[in-house]
């Protein structure tokens, strides 16, 4: 286990910088371009693999640093960056984790370099778990997958929404209901191979910010995959469902409520780091802006109403940081979340990127309400981290339930 440390040691700064450079001199540049776009950038997905950050090994050395800094250190550089861009870079990380945490040695072995394809023929991978009717309320999907014995398949109906890459992935890891009766605990995880008949992609979304990323519904009919595809394989999941059926009945058969909220929270600081990125980002080109734009015959900082404005946004990026540096550290030590530090930090980053965002907006004046100035592309970026990986409603619910005992609604 490392001790908690607030301070990246040289080989991280080193990544650091290099990742700062890449963001700034190939990814800021292109946004613009991408966000207007509202395309899938490829050609920077390849160069970033073509210089090793797309990459599974990239990705893996950062979320299995023990220092739990690693990973948001990487996240906030790219998404200081661009937010879209980089979520097109993150977006296969995040599917990749799904097979990392709960596949066999097998699964990840065979499964994620095919997420990953290779520099000269870039692919990328989707997570599949929202639906139009269970959003926030993970526990009312309805997507079913039946295990047919004869063959050892499992066949998949229903349909995905909003998933990241969701249809021009190679691969994409699907959730399913297998036990209605036990709520989210009655759910699995499913690899559907590249090219399998069954899975298309249905309404592509037009969206308010990370335009760059794409975001689609899937819809998945009479989708057959071998047994293998099941993510940890049938004896692991037959035991999780017997232990499942237990608790049920010791609960009096009551539905198993909303579990899913809390396995959330060791990928939550991701999201955060995310949010910091793009906050970051729009403070560093306020402070700057607000030291040349001159009225009044003096630069705009020299008036507290600014000055003061950009303090805080620097306060509050910095509190964003260190909590999900923490929440980075306990996850990848293991420590339990009995704050739902997770949480904390997803909800106060995405916050802090939601505002800081608007103030520079703000401090840009006429210049900020334009598509001439990166600061309303990061304005409209930010509001997806409210939203996404559970809303701010939710991080609000886990963490009252979790510090209270009680079962909050
Ligand atoms: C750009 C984008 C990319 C995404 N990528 C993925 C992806 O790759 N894979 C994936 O599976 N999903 C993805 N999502 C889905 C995302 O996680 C969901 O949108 C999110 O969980 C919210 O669900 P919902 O949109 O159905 O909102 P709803 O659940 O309908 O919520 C609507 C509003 O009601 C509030 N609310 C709901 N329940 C409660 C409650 N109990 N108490 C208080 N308030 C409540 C919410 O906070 C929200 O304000 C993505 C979404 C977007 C927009």
């Amino acid at each position: 286990m490392a001790e908690f440390t607030m301070e990246l040691n040289d080989e991280q700064k080193e990544v650091r910088d290099w990742l700062h450079g890449f963001a700034a001199d190939v990814m800021r540049p292109a946004a613009a371009e991408w966000d207007e776009r509202e395309e899938t950038p490829w050609p920077i997905i390849q160069e970033a693999a073509k210089v090793g950050i797309y990459s599974l090994d990239f990705y893996a050395n950062q979320y299995f640093d023990q220092t739990g800094l690693g990973l948001p250190m990487a996240t906030e550089e790219l998404f200081w960056g661009d937010a879209g861009i980089a979520l097109s870079i993150m977006g296969t990380g995040l599917a990749a984790v799904g097979v990392l945490a709960n596949g066999t040695n097998e699964q990840i072995g065979t499964w994620i370099p095919q997420m990953y394809g290779t520099p000269d023929d870039v692919k990328v991978a989707a997570f599949c778990s929202s639906e139009p009717d269970a959003g926030s309320d993970v526990a009312a999907m309805r997507t079913r997958a039946v295990y047919d014995e004869a063959k050892d398949e499992w066949v998949i109906n229903g349909t995905k929404t909003w998933a990241t890459n969701g249809g021009i992935a190679n691969v994409h890891v699907v959730v399913a209901v297998v036990e209605p009766e036990l709520g989210s605990k009655g759910h699995a995880s499913f690899i559907i191979p590249p090219n399998t008949e069954g899975l298309s992609q249905g309404q592509k979304f037009q969206k308010h910010g990370i335009r760059a990323s794409h975001t689609a519904e899937v819809v998945l009919d009479n989708v057959r995959v071998p047994g293998s595809c099941l993510l940890g394989g049938k004896e692991k999941l037959d035991e999780r469902l017997a232990r499942a059926r237990e608790k049920a009945k010791k609960a009096g058969g009551e539905r198993v409520k909303n579990a899913a909220m809390a396995t959330f929270e060791a990928s939550r600081p991701v999201v955060g780091a995310m949010a910091v990125g793009t906050a970051r980002a729009a403070y560093d080109y306020a402070l700057e802006y607000a030291k040349t734009r001159v009225q009044f015959g003096r630069p705009i900082i020299d008036n507290q109403g600014v000055a003061f404005q950009l303090a805080d946004m620097r306060t509050s990026v910095d509190a964003a940081r260190l909590l999900v540096w923490r929440a980075s550290w306990m996850a990848v030590n293991g420590k339990p979340f009995n704050g739902a530090e997770g949480s904390q930090s997803k909800l106060f980053a995405s916050e802090t990127a939601k505002k800081v965002t608007a103030q520079a907006v703000q401090i840009l004046g006429g210049n900020g309400f334009t598509r001439e100035y990166p600061v309303e592309r990061m304005h409209r970026d930010a509001a997806i981290y409210t939203i996404f990986e559970g809303t701010s409603e939710i991080q609000r619910l886990v963490i009252a339930r979790t510090i209270s005992g009680v079962h909050i609604r």
